[in-house]
């Protein structure tokens, strides 16, 4: 990986390559910071310039021999630790599962990893055998480069068996280096953090991600917005986000919920213009969509552990449940399912959805005198 892959830390960046390149190599480094912050990322782009065979002042190369073996993650001095399950494996047994889940998403999480596993229940550990096995492998000569390098991503989940590594991060075999990446500072050994040389990794900005996610995922800029918005400095959970944003269905509803609820018929009129796009079916789909959006307002209001909404209808629901309440939701129920059942009489669809637009404008004008824009 290399660091102009990598959104941002812009300082970091020039403030490592600037040290290597005078020579100061710390051997145990610890970069701390929150998740989706893409630090494990920057991990490896760390290691990978110090390999590289023809760096440039900001970046390795990305062409070198062991640039290539790094892109891939498979660069014979470059060994990797993680959070695995079952106290008697280790890493090397999921290696190629987390290069594949890595690669494919450099802010991996720990949940996302473990959902890559299909691991969700199972309990995330670096057992003792896996340090057993790093003391093993870094006893070895490095291959090919000058540094052997060890990436050990979420040490906080070493346990007490942690401590057998302690001698090796105070005397360290000839050229090894650690790289500790972790999200939970306060869960690691106190003995191994008085080893390290402490980098925080800030969590990204706003601005960062909304232009991150419109420039190299090609999202739409409104979408990106609330997506940055929402993520609070996550990347990795931005990007979930504007994806379950980017869903027609959840955006053209809410945007006629708050049409219908400012009463712009103007407005509504063009809704409707969008909507027989859909076709007869596909307005019956979303019509049915909009029940179950309404259904989980109740859910939500009795803090239902129930409800099966992604975080932008849940954060849309919320909102929405202060003004779709046991006062108004038969009156939604029947004039839904009545559209639809007028629909499939062959009724006129834009009548009938301008019809439900003016029960749906009188229900929440009604319900949120004093409630705010969803
Ligand atoms: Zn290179």
């Amino acid at each position: 990986m290399k660091f102009s892959e990598i959104l941002g830390h812009s300082a970091i960046k020039a403030n490592w390559t600037s040290s290597i390149r005078q020579g100061r190599v710390p051997h145990a480094q610890l970069l701390v910071g929150k998740e989706g912050n893409s630090a494990l990322a920057m991990a490896t782009a760390y290691a990978q310039y110090l390999s590289c065979a023809q760096p440039t002042d900001s970046d390795s190369c990305g062409q070198c021999p062991s640039c290539i073996k790094y892109q891939q993650l498979i660069h014979p001095d470059l060994h990797f630790s993680f959070p695995i399950f079952g106290a008697d494996a280790i890493c090397d047994d999921f290696i190629q599962d987390f290069r594949a889940a890595f690669i494919a998403n450099p802010q991996l999480s720990l949940g996302q990893w473990f959902a890559y596993l299909k691991a969700d229940n199972k309990k995330p550990n670096i057992p003792i055998k896996e340090c057993r096995n790093i003391i093993k492998k870094l006893a070895l000569r490095p291959y090919e480069s000058s540094y052997k390098v060890l990436v050990m991503w979420l040490p906080e989940y070493l346990g007490k068996e942690g401590n057998v590594l302690l001698k090796l991060l105070e005397e360290p075999p000839q050229n090894t280096l650690f790289l500790l990446v972790t999200d939970n500072q306060e869960a690691i050994l106190s003995t191994i953090i008085s080893r390290t040389q402490y980098t925080r990794i800030p969590s990204y900005t706003y601005p960062e991600i909304e232009r991150f996610l419109v420039e190299q995922k090609a999202i739409a800029s409104d979408i990106a917005k609330n997506a940055a918005l929402m993520a609070e400095g996550n990347l990795s959970k931005a990007i979930e986000l504007a994806s379950e944003l980017d869903n027609p269905q959840f955006e053209d509803f809410r945007q006629w919920v708050l049409d219908c609820y400012q009463g712009n018929m103007t407005k509504v009129i063009g809704d409707m213009d969008k909507f027989s796009e859909k076709g007869k079916e596909g307005i019956k789909l979303f019509l049915l969509y909009g029940i179950q959006l309404f259904r989980a307002c109740l859910l939500m209001a009795q803090n239902s552990d129930k409800l099966q909404l992604n975080s932008a209808e849940k954060e849309f629901v919320s909102k929405l449940s202060k003004w779709v309440n046991q006062s108004n939701i038969q009156a939604l129920y029947e004039t839904f399912n009545k559209a639809i059942f007028e629909i499939d009489r062959n009724g006129s669809v834009k009548l009938i959805l301008i019809n439900v637009s003016l029960r749906l404008k009188n229900c929440l004008q009604t319900a949120m005198a004093h409630a705010n824009k969803p």
